[in-house]
């Protein structure tokens, strides 16, 4: 489904990614961890073509969508995309956060529209939310809305950067239940996290980034109990 080649991205004189490769298969959850500055979140924002890169390729369904001609909006109507904080729109209800893509970019008729976002709202327990905005919900119930608003277009590939690094303990358990249902759902996606319970008992596959390198990558059993690569071996040391 997505296929990143010989990817280098450069800031100034540094290079922050020295090629990555990396193929996710449909329905694969892939999840990058690292050390602060590794790469993970450069190379998500890459494949979402909020940064351009500086060498390599990166394929989605075929389509080199980071060929210069490649139409950017229409690449990024194929992926969704949710940050560590959640950035709704604080002037919108959560009904309207949900159905604005919908609506605005892939043009479906606004009833229809929020019948889905509805329905997506209860599947996720916050049917009750829909006329609320984001202020009055907590932090985790404002993660699962950005959640929700990024699948409602129907995404082919979900990407997640440490959607529950600002959340308290309590609320993260909120927030990773919905992920799992997704990835239940057949759902691609591409996470960051730091969370290392969590990237083993989701993923089928564990990157491990270090100075911008893909170091070594593999199923989350034998990454986390028989890491082959030294960095690999200090870095979970360090934070399991
Ligand atoms: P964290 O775990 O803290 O989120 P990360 O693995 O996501 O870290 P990145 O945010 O991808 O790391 O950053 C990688 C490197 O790129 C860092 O050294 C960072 O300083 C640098 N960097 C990121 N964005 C920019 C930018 N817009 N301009 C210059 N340097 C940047
Ligand atoms: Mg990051």
């Amino acid at each position: 489904l997505l296929r990143i080649e010989g990817v280098w991205k450069n800031y100034h004189d540094q290079s922050v990614l020295r090629g990555i490769d990396l193929d996710v298969a449909a329905h694969e959850v892939v999840t990058l961890i690292g050390a602060s500055g590794s790469g993970k979140s450069t190379l998500l924002r890459c494949v979402n073509l909020l940064e351009t890169i500086d060498d390599g390729a990166i394929h989605l369904d075929g389509d080199e969508i980071t060929d210069v001609r490649a139409d950017v909006d229409e690449v990024r109507k194929r992926i969704g995309m949710v940050f560590q904080s959640y950035n709704l729109f604080p002037h919108m209800t959560v009904l309207e956060n949900i159905t604005l893509a919908p609506r605005k970019v892939h043009k479906v008729a606004q009833a229809q529209a929020e019948e889905q976002a509805r329905e997506l709202l209860s599947r996720f327990g916050l049917a009750d939310k829909a006329g609320e905005y984001p202020d009055r919900l907590s932090g985790g119930q404002q993660q699962r809305v950005a959640v929700i608003r990024a699948i409602a277009t129907q995404p082919r590939l979900l990407l997640l950067d440490e959607v529950t690094s600002a959340l308290d303990p309590i609320l993260v358990t909120e927030v990773l239940s919905i992920i799992r249902e997704l990835k239940d759902t057949g759902m691609t996606m591409i996470l960051a996290t730091h969370e290392m319970s969590f990237a083993r008992d989701i993923s089928d596959t564990v990157c491990f980034l270090d100075g911008g390198v893909l170091l070594e990558r593999g199923a989350p059993d034998q990454m986390f109990s028989s890491p082959e690569h030294p960095r690999t071996r200090e870095f979970l040391q360090r934070v399991l």
